[in-house]
């Protein structure tokens, strides 16, 4: 049966049954009450001393009606009672009948007086009460959860939902999800007593629960809820968090589009070399003598570079699939023969000469081969690229590997090439700077990140007497014994 939601504070006071009669059956009850007394007088001949009854309907008058209903039938039972008094019995002809007089009427005015008092008190707590869950600026509530019976909703909370009175509380609460929805879209949340944000299906806003226990007459299981509007914190956070995975994509995205660019990077020297190589073959193949151990060498090398190609992939592709690298000690002069090894190519090209006297042979580094390797070709590589603008007797390459102070191995690349073109040398590790036509400019980035990768350290230097030097400090790792010792 739908339940309707009358104005406080009638509906309001629990428990009291007069409260339930109003105002008007109240004052009726009262005066039915007041005539039956003095009739019941009347008929005994005054006999019976009835005064004390009277206050019985003198109280219900004033609580239906306070001050007022309460005087006006203190001043009929007083009448009633008075006239009912034998005319000696009546005030001014002994102490004692006056005492009784006055003490009657006396109780009369103290009960309309008290229950009149009572009542404003009552009322005044119900107002704040009302008044504060109507001010509160958010939809409020009163369920007795036992009978699912609405007992009280603020106007905040009839704005929300106009129909409240005639679907009840449980079917009002089962339009509430927490989203996402999960699993049983049929499941009330408020029910739960979930306080995080929940969302009205129907207005689609977000709205957070309070909910506690309040004393409402003999009933033990009455809840005020209140429904605090949270829309707008909610889409900022709705916002914040799509901002987020916005950037997330981003840098996702900007660090496949790396790797591919890498990729590219990497497997474009090798297969420069590949082709190098198999550019000589043709010539080989069309001397007018065929130098077959000269041909055997250079396929032999043109297959460790496809070898080595393959393995970039591989290593990249371990990259992608965030794979743990199983790093292992290598020579230093080892890992740097690799790399003049694989540049050779380019060096000839470019008639570079290397110097590598000053290369520490017991340096062991700890690290991942193929990073290490990558990361001292490229350091070659633009060596070799800033000395083409400088004359051929000038290209010299000298790679140095050195135990430093601190115990780490310090390996440089120095050139006598055209120097930096910026006094930041910072900047050259930032990705996308490049001086080159077809430059990347991803090949430092990606140097120092593996240098970091293996707790070491990339910067580059202008030489006074030009060209650059770029560094590389990594920790070394020490032989046993070293180690002990
Ligand atoms: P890319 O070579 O693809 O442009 P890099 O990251 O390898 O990208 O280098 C960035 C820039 O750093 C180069 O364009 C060049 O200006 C500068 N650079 C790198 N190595 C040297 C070097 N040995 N001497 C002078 N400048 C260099």
């Amino acid at each position: 049966m739908p339940q309707k939601i009358r104005p406080v504070p009638d509906d309001v006071p629990p428990g009291l049954w007069l409260d339930r009669l109003g105002r008007r059956a109240g004052l009726l009850l009262a005066g039915a009450l007041l005539l039956l007394i003095g009739l019941m007088d009347y008929n005994s001949g005054f006999a019976l001393r009835l005064s004390a009854l009277y206050l019985l309907p003198i109280a219900i008058a004033a609580w239906a009606d306070g001050r007022r209903g309460g005087v006006a039938a203190a001043l009929a039972a007083s009448l009633l009672w008075l006239s009912g008094l034998p005319s000696g019995r009546l005030p001014g002809n002994d102490v004692i009948d006056l005492l009784s007089v006055g003490g009657t009427l006396g109780s009369f005015a103290l009960v309309v007086w008290l229950v009149a008092h009572l009542r404003r008190a009552l009322h005044q707590a119900e107002e704040r009460f009302v008044k504060m869950l109507e001010g509160l600026g958010a939809a409020a509530y009163v369920v007795d959860e036992e009978r699912q019976r609405l007992l009280y909703a603020n106007p905040e909370m009839q704005r929300l939902d106009s129909r409240l009175s005639e679907i009840g509380p449980r079917r009002f609460e089962e339009q509430f999800a927490s989203e996402p929805a999960s699993g049983d879209a049929s499941r009330s949340a408020l029910s739960d007593r979930v306080s995080s944000a929940l969302r009205h299906s129907a207005t689609g806003r977000w709205y957070r629960l309070l909910e506690g226990v309040i004393p409402w007459g003999k009933r033990r299981h009455v809840k005020l809820k209140v429904l605090n509007d949270v829309t707008e914190q909610e889409s900022a956070q709705i916002l914040r968090e799509q901002r987020q995975e916005s950037v997330h994509q981003a840098s996702r995205v900007s660090a496949l589009a790396e790797i591919a660019s890498t990729l590219a990077h990497e497997i474009n020297q090798p297969l420069m070399v590949i082709a190098t190589y198999t550019d000589a073959c043709q010539r080989l193949l069309q001397a007018p003598e065929v130098d077959r151990e000269e041909i055997i060498t250079v396929l032999g090398r043109c297959h460790d570079q496809a070898m080595r190609a393959s393995s970039i992939i591989e290593r990249l592709r371990e990259f992608i699939r965030q794979r743990q690298h199983q790093p292992a000690t290598w020579p230093v002069p080892a890992l740097l023969a690799e790399a003049l090894d694989v540049s050779r190519s380019l060096l000839e090209e470019a008639r570079v000469s290397v110097d590598s006297s000053r290369i520490d042979n017991a340096l062991n580094v700890v690290g991942d081969r193929v990073l290490l390797v990558q990361l001292l070709v490229n350091l070659i590589r633009n060596a070799i690229d800033a000395m083409r603008a400088v004359p051929e007797n000038q290209r010299r390459l000298t790679i140095a590997a050195t135990l430093e102070a601190d115990g780490g191995a310090l390996i440089s690349v120095a050139d006598r090439g055209c120097g930096l073109a910026t006094e930041d040398a910072e900047a050259l590790f930032k990705p996308f700077y490049t001086t080159k036509g077809e430059g990347l400019g991803l090949g430092l980035a990606i140097c120092r990140s593996i240098a970091e990768s293996h707790k070491g350290r990339l910067w580059a230097r202008g030489n006074a007497e030009g060209g650059a030097t770029f560094y590389l400090a990594i920790p070394v790792d020490l032989p046993v014994e070293a180690a002990a010792a």
